[in-house]
């Protein structure tokens, strides 16, 4: 039997109702605060992964799903392509090939989708995952690197958790300084590593000398009394970066934003600066970041853009699916009516029937001719409808149906001009 490609699955109904309640839910909030949506393509080149999320990252070292794709003619050179591992990069480059820095202020663009890793599956942790994702990007001119952008995406995703009824995140907060300053850290981190780090895991030690800040990512608990004693970012930032962070948490509190400092926070991707952050969820286990994010004000510059600062995030929607507390059934619509036809010939009558009411925005399932009434009676109860509408020969040639709730058991007769209104109350 041909199956599911490892670490992939399939979203089946009723769960995708909750998927879609979280959509819903995140397009509403995205409104609010004025974000558009933008959609990249899932294939990118894979240069554009290597440039921006970092070619030493876990990510673009070993989890990308690339290829190179055949040239038409057999000399010809192909060229390398990428299932996108997450949805920044593509934004940015979105950004610079369409010229979007020449459109007025700053732009707030969302996006909802698949992001592909090869990573080991675990709970909370899948080969095709999805994203909802969120940019300010801009020109520095337009207000693009003040901390009230950084705020304002903050406060965004903490009105989004309460709006979805997810209750104890926790949102991590830290600045990982400018460039400078990073380079500075690093240094500083190498050297305090270049004595210990033999004692550390493999793939650690690996991390030590080709990209230092990466060490605070190590899981392995027999090195976290090293990572303890390592030098700590905050106290390399210099004084305008400083400045950015302290205004940030200003603004968190003066609008009630809760949040904990966590200068070990560095985010896997190299192309951050100063504002990192996650939520995390008590619920989700060992993979309990549901979502991460950070300021990139060098990364259209890497990509040969224009200068133009951002900070965005993205959340993983399945860890957010599995926090979320909620089963389809608290958010599933169920069918308002069924309708059972009665009898050879009505399935063009009901047809015209179900037209009408669906037209009022009812959900309606319809039975069909061949079932008994003993039939449609089961499968109405069994779908969950509110009521089962008795449509045969007789109701179409008086225009009074038969309309029964199948809850209270009540049956009322309703003028086929009423049905729509009898329904919704
Ligand atoms: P990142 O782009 O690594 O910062 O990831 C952002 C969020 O995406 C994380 O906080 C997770 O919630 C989610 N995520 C990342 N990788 C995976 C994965 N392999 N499976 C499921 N969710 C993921």
């Amino acid at each position: 039997m041909l199956k599911a490609v490892r670490g992939t699955r399939d979203l089946l109904p009723p769960e995708t109702e909750t998927w879609n309640f979280v959509d819903a839910a995140a397009r509403d909030v995205f409104r609010a605060y004025n974000f558009h949506e933008i959609r990249t393509p899932i294939l990118e080149d894979l240069a554009l992964f290597q440039r921006s999320v970092g070619e030493e990252t876990d990510i673009v070292a070993k989890e990308m799903f690339a290829w190179e794709d055949r040239g038409r003619a057999a000399s010809e050179k192909g060229q390398w392509l990428a299932l996108r591992p997450e949805n920044t990069a593509g934004v940015v480059r979105a950004y610079i090939e369409n010229k979007l820095w020449d459109r007025p202020g700053v732009q707030k663009l969302y996006y909802i989708g698949p992001q592909f890793r090869r990573e080991r599956p675990q709970k909370g942790r899948y080969r095709q995952f999805y994203q909802i994702g969120a940019e300010i990007i801009g020109p520095a001119s337009a207000g693009s690197e003040s901390p009230a952008r950084d705020a304002e995406i903050l406060e965004m995703l903490a009105t989004l958790l309460d709006r979805l009824g997810i209750t104890g995140w926790t949102l991590q907060l830290n600045s990982i300084g400018c460039l400078a300053d990073r380079a500075r850290y690093n240094e500083a981190l190498r050297q305090a590593l270049a004595s210990i780090k033999d004692k550390m895991d493999p793939d650690c030690q690996r991390r030590a000398v080709t990209n230092p800040l990466r060490v605070f990512d190590c899981k392995v608990p027999e090195d976290q009394p090293i990572i303890e004693k390592l030098p700590r970012i905050s106290e390399f930032l210099d004084e305008p970066c400083r400045q950015h962070y302290a205004q940030v948490k200003e603004i968190l509190r003066s609008v009630g934003v809760a949040f904990e400092e966590n200068d070990r926070l560095v985010r896997g991707l190299d192309y951050y600066t100063r504002t990192a952050f996650e939520f995390t969820h008590g619920a989700l286990g060992a993979q309990n970041a549901i979502l991460g994010g950070g300021r990139y004000d060098g990364l259209s510059e890497a990509l040969g853009g224009p200068p133009a600062p951002g900070i965005g995030f993205a959340i993983g929607e399945d860890r957010l699916v599995m926090s979320l507390g909620k089963s389809p059934e608290d958010v599933l619509r169920k069918p308002d009516v069924y309708i059972a036809p009665l009898g050879a010939g009505m399935n063009k009558e009901v047809a015209r029937v179900a037209r009408e009411l669906r037209r009022k925005d009812l959900v309606v399932e319809l039975g069909d001719e061949s079932f008994r009434l003993k039939k449609s009676f089961e499968i109405a109860s069994k779908l969950g409808a509110k009521y089962i509408l008795i449509s045969g020969e007789n109701e179409f040639s008086t225009g009074v149906f038969a309309l029964k709730n199948l809850a209270t058991g009540e049956q009322v007769q309703v003028p086929r001009d009423s049905l729509a209104a009898a329904i919704q109350r």
